[in-house]
């Protein structure tokens, strides 16, 4: 489980303790009788430890104190089970685990569903950013209006031809303020809607989620691998972790090449720029033009210009 999601299950059974607390209070407030029979069901249970009660006993003594209780809240019209344990989740009681029979531990159902939703948050698609919201006018040369819409149809028939380029990989390449995430969102939301399996993350996003991975002792890359498209926005950005990043770019272009799975990376780094960073090895896999459509915006930057 990542840290992020042990923090989430942390906080809830808080959050339900809290709320149990409070119940507990409000009735041992309006009926001392609560408050004494928690005293005796302690008392049962202290006796228990020490061996003075046989667990038969106990267990009868347990039940008739819970049906007292039950009572009680009944004539108070709450529900009888009003000051048992709350839990969101009754199956792993919020721990977000299951052991199974075999004694092994997995994660529940709704910490699975969590996980998804986190990803699809993570993956941070932005709906208004679409082909179809696509506006020229936001270009502020006629040199850049006619490489903007060139742009635009490389990028629609790339998303086209999604989830099987005849190329893999499109490389967008550009100084900052160009509109490469643009496109980038755009391809990636046009695989959302062919119902293609796509995460979109920054490169920042994705090692610091190794990262995270790596100290909850969790192999964090699989998502990256295993996604049927992955768009790696900014990289060159990201922090440059001796052992992880140069490794983890590698991972992800070696194991995503090999299963053909396109990649779509965004970068304001020009060719010198990628090898100098991350090396020879790395770099040459970026531009390998058997596998990948490079393209290069050039111009002013738009968001100075149009604002
Ligand atoms: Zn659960």
């Amino acid at each position: 489980m990542t840290n992020e999601l042990k923090r989430y299950y942390s906080d809830l059974r808080d959050k339900n303790k809290r709320l149990h607390d409070q119940r507990v209070e409000e009735c041992e407030r309006k009926n001392p009788r609560f408050a004494a029979l928690a005293d005796e069901r302690n008392q049962v249970l202290l006796q228990l430890a020490s061996g003075k009660m046989t667990p038969a006993a106990v267990k009868s003594r347990i039940g008739m104190i819970g049906a007292e209780r039950a009572n009680l809240l009944i004539r108070m019209n709450l529900p009888g089970d009003y000051l048992d344990p709350i839990y969101s989740c009754p199956h792993c009681e919020d721990t977000g685990e299951v052991t199974e029979k075999s004694g092994k531990t997995t994660l529940c159902s709704c910490a699975r569903k969590k996980q998804q939703e986190r990803m699809i948050a993570g993956s941070r698609i932005n709906k208004e950013e679409t082909f179809d919201r696509f506006s020229e006018a936001i270009y502020p040369t006629e040199e850049q209006k006619k490489q903007g819409l060139g742009m635009k149809r490389f990028c629609e028939r790339y998303a086209a031809s999604l989830p099987r380029p005849e190329k893999p990989n499109l490389l967008i390449v550009g100084q900052s303020g160009l509109g490469k995430s643009f496109f980038g969102n755009a391809i990636a939301f046009a695989a959302i809607e062919k119902n293609i399996p796509t995460l979109k993350v920054t490169a920042y996003q994705c090692i610091q989620s190794i990262l995270d991975g790596i100290d909850a002792r969790e192999d964090a890359i699989t998502p990256y691998l295993s996604t049927q498209l992955l768009v790696l926005d900014d990289l060159g950005t990201e922090p440059m972790v001796p052992n992880v990043t140069i490794e983890t770019v590698f991972r992800i272009l070696n194991e995503r090449g090999a299963s053909r799975f396109p990649t779509v990376l965004i970068t304001n780094l020009d060719r010198e720029g990628l090898f100098e960073r991350y090396g020879e090895r790395v770099a040459s896999r970026m531009i390998d033009g058997s596998l990948t459509s490079i393209v290069v915006l050039r111009g002013d930057n738009l968001r100075t210009r149009t604002r």
